[in-house]
């Protein structure tokens, strides 16, 4: 079963077996060709937060871990569109769920690319999770390229959106960093699905709302593991809400 492991796997949404059940139990749990149809028939599929995952995964988090929640060393990513309110109330709504729908592509589209799983969508934002339950050592360093990738993929598209109705607009993509460990489980007691809890994930989001459009703001933490792609940027000091003491953050851009 060679082919299931993490760093083999190039392409996304092309694994036969689950990577996550792979690297969580080493269970291969078949997802595509035929050995896939019996275990479709009882509901066992593609995971909507990365198609490389399965539904065990997804919504079994107990079953795969035997525990209610765990500790796991990861990078949380979270990214939504500036001015996205401002936007809501001058343009239609069919435009604005275009909009919706072509930044949360984009952004699966790039955060999938490099192993990580969009566990969860609020509207014009998102928040993802590197290195569960895909194991990738190099976590920190994924989630800087799949926020890129973002920057990248996000920009001209939404901007060839919404030039139409309200030119001399530009929409842009605002993006937070952090890594550490987070607690994951499931912690609500009427959905299955599993998500990530604790200071680091507040601390990715808290960043996330310091982001200008078409900036990556990646804490100081993430930058030191991932040093070949944050040399040499700009450090800025941040009041956090919620957090006591200034945060210094690392300012990437798109190129
Ligand atoms: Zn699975």
């Amino acid at each position: 079963m060679t082919t299931a492991s993490s760093s083999e796997q190039a392409s996304h949404g092309n694994a036969r077996i689950c990577r996550g059940c792979w690297d969580q139990m080493h269970m291969p749990i078949p997802i595509g060709g035929p050995l896939a149809l019996p275990f479709r028939a009882l509901g066992i599929t593609r995971s909507k937060m990365n198609p490389d995952i399965c539904t065990i995964c997804e919504r079994s988090f107990k079953y795969v871990k035997k525990q209610r929640q765990i500790t796991v060393d990861a990078t949380i990513l979270f990214a939504d569109i500036r001015g996205f309110t401002d936007l809501s109330e001058r343009i239609e709504a069919v435009q604005l769920s275009e909009i919706v729908s072509l930044f949360q592509d984009r952004c699966a589209q790039a955060i999938w690319a490099h192993d990580g799983i969009v566990n969860k969508q609020m509207g014009d934002g998102l928040m993802a999770i590197f290195n569960f339950p895909i194991v990738r050592k190099d976590h920190a360093a994924a989630a800087i390229r799949a926020a890129f990738e973002i920057q990248r993929n996000c920009a001209a598209a939404l901007n060839g959106l919404v030039l139409d109705t309200l030119p001399g607009r530009t929409l842009g993509v605002g993006v937070g960093i952090h890594c550490g460990e987070v607690q994951i489980g499931e912690f609500s007691s009427f959905r299955s699905d599993f998500t990530a809890i604790g200071g680091v994930v507040n601390q990715a989001a808290r960043l996330e709302s310091q982001a200008a459009a078409g900036e990556i703001l990646v804490s100081v933490e993430t930058a030191v593991n991932a040093s070949d792609l944050t040399a040499g940027a700009e450090t800025r000091v941040l009041a956090l809400k919620g957090i006591e003491q200034p945060v210094q953050a690392r300012v990437l851009v798109k190129h």
